[in-house]
């Protein structure tokens, strides 16, 4: 049987939304995000982070350093609630003609979010249903990836997210539900999932 999966964007969902996090220490958890994400894990629901991190592409640091930054979210997301990403997916790549310099990254992936090559690899990989999966972000880009994976998209207000709803980043668009933060949002994706 195919599972559900709740789908997570990165910064300004999980962390707060810092910009390039060149160091470790500057990837902090927004309150209560760690009993959010322990709430989806007991429900059974399959969490995934999928992050674009053009780091790499823009010459800024190496993947090996965005890998350390995902030890660094799993060992806060443990330590402040025992809660779990079961996968943590992230797209390296930028275009050159979006700004990739990097010779290894810099090219078009299906992977670069609103293409939903993350979010198809997992389904694949780990049996999910997208249709009935939903994906969390506080961009623009978020929402549309929901869309063209056939997932329900929640934009949280924390991050970019009121910005996007204010017209005054990116564009604005109509998710499924706007969510204060990932609290809230973890509350409807759990009222929703057990009325599909
Ligand atoms: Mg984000």
């Amino acid at each position: 049987m195919l599972r559900q999966a709740v789908f997570l964007d990165r910064d300004g969902v999980l962390n707060q939304e810092r910009g390039y996090l060149h160091r470790l220490a500057d990837l902090e958890l927004i309150p209560g995000v760690a009993k959010a994400v322990r709430r989806l894990n007991d429900a059974g629901m399959f969490t995934v982070l999928v992050s674009n991190q053009s780091g790499p592409a823009r010459g800024y640091y190496p993947p090996s350093h965005v890998d350390a930054l995902h030890e660094r979210l799993a060992t806060l997301l443990a330590a402040e609630a025992g809660a779990a990403l079961e996968r943590m997916l992230y797209a390296p790549t930028l275009s050159p003609t979006e700004g990739g310099t990097h010779a290894g990254y810099s090219h078009w992936s299906t992977w670069r979010k609103p293409n939903t090559g993350m979010l198809v690899a997992a389904a694949w990989r780990f049996g999910l249903d997208l249709s009935a999966s939903f994906m969390v972000g506080d961009k623009a880009t978020d929402i549309d990836l929901a869309r063209n994976a056939g997932c329900r998209g929640i934009l949280v207000q924390t991050g970019f997210g009121e910005q996007v709803r204010s017209g005054s980043y990116q564009y604005t668009v109509e998710p499924d539900y706007l969510a204060a933060d990932l609290s809230d949002a973890a509350g409807w994706i759990l009222s929703a999932a057990t009325s599909w």
